[in-house]
């Protein structure tokens, strides 16, 4: 099963990828994640990204198309994946396509988690003071300015990727605002109602 979460930021896509990973055995596949490791690595790239990612703007589509081809060819990518904060803009939904193309494959779903936008400063607020008490570190780009900044590019870029999935009728709108189980059990319907010739696991 290959699948992608879309949704802006803070909108529930690494919570809920993270109970699909659980569930069906397929790694989550996290541009976010993987570009701060090689921030934390102090690798060329992480070196390159920090500075953007610290002002919530997004890193360049080469950069993370890269990482994802690169990924993608790993062992346990073979059997999926849930893709998290990628594509990112029209470059990378359509540089996926193509690399999917080059090997045969497809996806098989989109699922946007739409959320009301005005919402989401607290919710990510509350998701730092969560994280905080938790006793893990808290993410520099979840300081409530730099979380604007983040919606921004998402409205900017990113929202232009559902008309595209929308389009070619990938796509799958869930109310992201109900609580994070109705969540789980929508999509879990979903991936249940897709093609038979796609292998759930
Ligand atoms: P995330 O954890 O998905 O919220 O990503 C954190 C930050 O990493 C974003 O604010 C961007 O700066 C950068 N980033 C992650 N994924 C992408 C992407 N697909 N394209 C561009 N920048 C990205």
């Amino acid at each position: 099963m290959r699948l992608i979460l879309v949704g802006p930021p803070g909108a529930g896509k690494g919570t809920q990828a993270t109970r699909l990973v659980a569930e069906h055995g397929i790694p989550q596949l996290s541009t976010g994640d993987m570009l701060r490791a090689a921030v934390a690595a102090g690798t060329p790239i992480g070196l390159e990204a920090k500075a953007v990612m610290d002002a919530g703007g997004l890193v360049s589509d080469e950069i993370v198309v890269g990482i994802i081809r690169d990924r993608i060819a790993e062992p346990d990518a073979q059997k999926g994946f849930i893709l998290d904060g990628f594509p990112r803009t029209l470059a990378q939904a359509e540089a996926l396509r193509e690399m999917l193309a080059g090997k045969g494959i497809g996806l098989d779903a989109v699922i946007e988690l739409r959320v009301d936008q005005s919402k989401l400063v607290s919710r990510i607020m509350n998701r730092a003071e969560e994280t905080k008490a938790a006793g893990l570190p808290v993410r520099k780009d979840d300081d409530p300015e730099v979380f604007k900044q983040r919606l921004e590019a998402y409205n900017q870029d990113t929202a232009a990727v559902i008309p595209y999935y929308e389009s070619n009728g990938l796509l799958t709108v869930i109310d992201g605002m109900q609580s994070i189980d109705a969540v789980t059990a929508a999509i879990a319907d979903v991936l249940s109602k897709l093609d038979e010739s796609v292998e759930v696991r």
